[in-house]
């Protein structure tokens, strides 16, 4: 693509131990939400973010399901509107940063998060004053413009997309990545991996995207399997948090794929991890992708000391056996009458940004092979 527009973070800051700067790059005089997960509310992270905030106003709001539904955001505005806060810190994994950013861009306004989740009100501009601290190394959400939210009541998984939602700090310290547990790193790394070749194979990559994609996709190839070999890795563990919010920073701009495409109707109405949805999709979905987007593959392929596509397809399937990821959804209860949920919820931005077109009767056939 010959023109166009770029978005990114008001300011980036990666490195062991970086997250220390967070006082001295908040607006001043601020009177601060600080949302965690549950996780940083028991591994001491809560805590040493307040004393780190100790000298501004601070309203802690903890715990965030997983998913992110749309109460989540509704109990953080509630707060924000009733303490008058002026900026949203982040702390915790992707629902967390996505909850808490799109709080962060509804709180001035009026209404409840259904209102824009669904289009009835739009967001006019600029929230209020948003940093994120992601600890875990993949949804990349500290660096996206959009907060991936579902509604429990209808089972809709989907985006709430502003160029305004975009973070004005993002804090990637992979420290904060240490503690994460195995699994959880396991699903979130093959997340970011998925994002970084969805980022690299889009209809919408550009010159840019891609060069920031061409470059996350190996680092996260190598460093995936030794994080999770060794959790006591660091190399690896900074390797993928680096991965993982360069691939942000691409797909941010590039659009996704068929494999994100599916993985949210399948997750909301199976209520599996997303991070594990893709990495059952994404093999089948490069080999249907492969006819279009061959050289492009073997592009990526000799980035990660494969020797073609097929090999580098090969490799990623055999990294999701070793790391215990399933073949299909059975044993998630999947059955046919889910099939036209998912049809009828897949037709995403990432759909459209796939490198080809899959029609009615090939989503079909796609899903009869994960039963
Ligand atoms: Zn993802």
């Amino acid at each position: 693509m010959s023109s166009y527009n770029l978005g990114f973070p008001g300011k980036i800051i990666f490195g062991d131990g970086v997250a220390d700067y967070l006082p001295g790059e908040l607006p001043p005089v601020a009177r601060v939400l600080l949302a965690v997960g549950r996780h940083a509310a028991t591994s001491g992270l809560a805590a040493r973010l307040e004393r780190l905030l100790k000298n501004f106003r601070l309203i802690t709001f903890c715990g965030v399901p997983a998913e992110a539904p749309l109460s989540a955001v509704d109990d953080i505005i509630r707060q924000g509107r009733t303490k008058k806060v002026s900026a949203v810190v982040a702390a915790g994994g992707g629902s967390v940063i996505d909850a808490a950013k799109a709080a962060a861009g509804l709180i001035p306004l009026d209404g409840e998060t259904a209102d824009y989740f669904y289009s009835r009100k739009t967001i006019p501009g600029k929230g209020l004053f948003f940093a994120a601290l992601p600890t875990t190394a993949g949804t990349g959400a500290e660096a996206t413009p959009n907060a991936v939210l579902t509604d429990p009541e209808t089972e809709i998984k989907k985006s709430l997309r502003h160029p305004a939602l975009l973070a004005d700090l993002a804090i990637i310290d992979p420290e904060l990545t240490y503690s994460c547990p195995d699994q959880l790193t396991a699903h979130s790394g093959f997340d970011a991996l998925t994002q970084a070749i969805e980022s690299y194979l889009s209809r919408k990559a550009n010159t840019v995207s891609g060069a920031l994609a061409a470059r996350a996709v190996p680092l996260i190839f190598n460093a995936l399997p030794k994080a999770c070999a060794d959790p006591a890795n660091r190399q690896a563990r900074r390797e993928l948090a680096e991965g993982s919010m360069i691939t942000a920073l691409a797909f941010a701009q590039s659009g996704l794929g068929a494999v994100h495409g599916l993985a949210h109707p399948l997750g909301s109405k199976l209520h599996v991890a997303h991070g594990l949805c893709c990495a059952i999709l994404l093999p089948l979905i490069l080999r249907r992708n492969q006819a279009v987007c061959s050289a492009a593959l073997d592009e990526l392929a000799a980035a990660c000391g494969c020797a073609d596509g097929s090999g580098f397809i090969g490799r990623i399937e055999q990294l999701g056996k070793t790391l215990g990821i399933p073949g299909n959804f059975r044993k998630f209860g999947f059955s046919p009458e889910i099939f036209p949920f998912v049809l009828k919820n897949c037709r995403s931005g990432s759909m459209n940004s796939n490198p080809r077109r899959f029609e009615d009767a090939e989503i079909l056939e796609i899903l009869e092979t994960l039963l």
